[in-house]
């Protein structure tokens, strides 16, 4: 692409993008801020790949946040879009669509009897709490320190992702400079995998089933169940977060596979097929209470837009249970091939893995909580992280950020994923001063 008389390059875009955009991105983590340089602008994407304005081309393991499970472009869901788009592109009316999506997301995930959609996970949460509060009739909620609900003002203490990057954050504390205290009064933050003690003046227990915002960081044994049951001994609701884990980790998200039934499930992500959507969904009852059945107001322009429940439906048309199988099996190997790999290289890493979810974490033990893993090494991460990019691989630019390996990724990229891993890994190795590890003798 060109400006007309000289080609683009990301440097020369991110400077004008400086001049016009706050820190030039529309999303924090894009700016690079944790690992440094200047982010690659991209000009266009297909399957595991994406091109930037340069013409160089990447393995895309960002994959819009978990946005895109099947791959960049996938024919399926581009003919939907446009399809929908030569109808209208919204219409202020309900559509059949918005009927089917949400008929789709009941019969994956039971727990949601009726389903609200919205535009983004930042809705979808922000508006389950509001819920959550309106139908208790109480104002105090508990979240997890790591788990990142989106930025509404109430949810963003304590917060993993980029949150990490610029704030402490706590109990009562706000998240971010503008949030008032009075928005966080009611805000309780506990440590992830620990069941807190609550009482009858909670409204709602908020978490992600597994923790995706603080590197990967699956839930104990005994985690969700027994928050289920301590929600139950107080009366509050349970709200599982599955913007990420939703139709990615499993047919019916995290709570399938872990055996647990929220009053409340918040979706985004995979549910729009890359389009801007959120969804939050739950016990009938609870649901009733949304405006125009019930007196808690929630609305939205743009709510169950064509092009977006089009692009949804078609994404989750393609996730059948062979897909999750093979989601899943690619997601263990390349967690044990990577971690494998860069341990050669002579870095300490950790590769968790849930589902179809792979978290990279440079330290040696496995992060249980937030404490845990704000100890990784942030520095051996951005490392890594450019020389992986050097190398043509494109992680995220943050290191509690996750990998999101996809139906296109298949055997051939995930090799060319842990050869360069390897290389990446001896090349930031040796230049921190640290030998490779030593081959096992034989036969051990
Ligand atoms: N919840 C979780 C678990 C998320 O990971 C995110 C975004 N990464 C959100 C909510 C917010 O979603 P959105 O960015 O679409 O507002």
């Amino acid at each position: 692409m060109t400006d007309g008389r000289r080609p683009l390059t990301n440097e020369a875009l991110f400077a004008r993008a400086v001049d016009v955009i706050p820190g030039g991105v529309n999303s924090p983590v894009r700016a690079f801020g944790a690992v440094g340089g200047t982010p690659y602008f991209v000009a266009r994407a297909k399957g595991a790949h994406v091109w930037d304005v340069e013409g160089h081309r990447y393995i895309d393991m960002v994959q819009s946040y978990g946005a895109v499970i099947a791959g960049h472009a996938h024919p399926k869901i581009v003919e939907a879009v446009r399809q929908a788009a030569g109808d209208g592109t919204s219409y202020g009316a309900p559509t059949e669509r918005e009927v089917l999506l949400a008929e789709e997301i009941r019969a994956r995930v039971p727990s949601c009897e009726k389903v609200r959609m919205v535009s983004s996970g930042t809705e979808a949460t922000m508006s389950a709490l509001r819920l959550a509060r309106g139908f208790t009739g109480r104002d105090r909620v508990v979240k997890f320190a790591g788990n990142y609900h989106g930025h509404s003002d109430a949810l963003l203490a304590d917060s993993g992702s980029a949150v990490a990057h610029i704030a402490a954050g706590a109990a009562g504390v706000p998240g971010s400079a503008g949030v008032p205290k009075s928005a966080v009064a009611e805000t309780i933050v506990a440590p992830f995998n620990v069941v807190p003690v609550l009482d009858d003046r909670v409204a709602c227990v908020i978490v992600e089933p597994v923790a995706a915002n603080m590197g990967l960081v699956a839930p104990v044994e005994g985690f969700l169940a027994g928050l289920r049951r301590e929600c139950d001994r107080v009366g509050a609701l349970l709200v599982l977060d599955e913007v990420i884990t939703g139709f990615r980790i499993g047919r019916g998200g995290a709570q399938e596979r872990f055996g647990v039934r929220p009053d409340l499930t918040c979706f985004g992500k995979v549910v729009g097929g890359g389009l801007n959507v959120g969804a939050f969904g739950g016990r009938g009852e609870i649901m009733d209470r949304l405006a125009p059945a019930g007196p808690v107001y929630q609305a939205g322009t743009l709510s169950g837009n064509p092009l977006a429940t089009a692009a949804g439906l078609a994404a989750l048309s393609l996730l059948d249970d062979d897909a999750y199988v093979t989601l899943r099996d690619r997601a263990a190997w390349l967690a044990r091939h990577l971690q494998d790999a860069i341990n050669a290289g002579g870095l300490t890493v950790r590769c968790t893995v849930a589902g179809s979810l792979v978290g990279l974490y440079f330290g040696d033990r496995e992060p249980q909580d937030y404490d845990d893993a704000r100890r990784a090494e942030e520095s051996t991460y951005a490392a890594f992280f450019h020389a992986m990019l050097d190398r043509g691989v494109a992680l995220a630019p943050g290191p509690y950020e996750i990998l999101f390996p996809g139906l296109a990724h298949d055997d051939p990229v995930m090799s060319q994923i842990v050869d360069a891993a390897a290389d990446a890994a001896a090349t930031v190795a040796r230049a921190a001063g640290l030998a490779p590890a030593q081959p096992s003798p034989a036969g051990s």
